[in-house]
């Protein structure tokens, strides 16, 4: 069950600072877009995650859009926002982390992937190497399977002891 344990958690992903990342070394985040940025298939993002991407820029830290989801999808929304975009990302798989470390020049250490999914953002740090934190998810689904998925996140983090508190 550990190698589901994600590092960290945050509620949202706003409640994450540059000087939180500064202090264990991630220059980098890769960005899930459903339900961590905004909600399924929203194509704009609430003030506050407009505030947090400002405030990640004028930090220096790096941030990619790291999604599952089609290009359709992720392109428009991540070009809205002025963040390099990788769609069909095939997480847990790794090859969308590798292809991010090449693109960004950047090596596993500085890199945290950012997810609401223990099964596909948490997974895919795990098998990375690199650091994984979860943010709950801004809505509930209502699809069974989602709802299969979020009772068995919750079971694996029953026992979840990580972060630093
Ligand atoms: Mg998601």
């Amino acid at each position: 069950m550990k190698t589901l344990h994600p590092d960290y958690r945050f509620h949202r992903i706003w409640e994450i600072t540059p000087e939180w990342l500064r202090q264990r070394g991630i220059e980098v985040l890769l960005l899930d877009v459903d339900n961590t940025l905004t909600t399924h298939n929203n194509p704009n993002v609430p003030p506050q995650v407009e505030g947090w991407i400002s405030s990640m820029r004028e930090a220096g830290v790096k941030l990619l859009i790291l999604s599952n989801n089609k290009a359709g999808r992720v392109a428009p929304f991540a070009e809205g926002l002025g963040l390099g975009w990788v769609a069909r990302a095939a997480k847990p798989l790794g090859h969308g982390v590798r292809r991010a470390c090449r693109t960004l020049g950047t090596s596993q250490p500085q890199l945290a992937i950012i997810g609401d999914q223990i099964f596909t953002d948490v997974l895919c740090g795990r098998w990375a190497g690199i650091t994984s934190i979860l943010v709950d998810p801004m809505e509930q689904e209502t699809f069974l399977f989602f709802r299969l998925k979020r009772w068995l996140e919750r079971k694996v983090l029953q026992d979840w002891k990580g972060g630093d508190a």
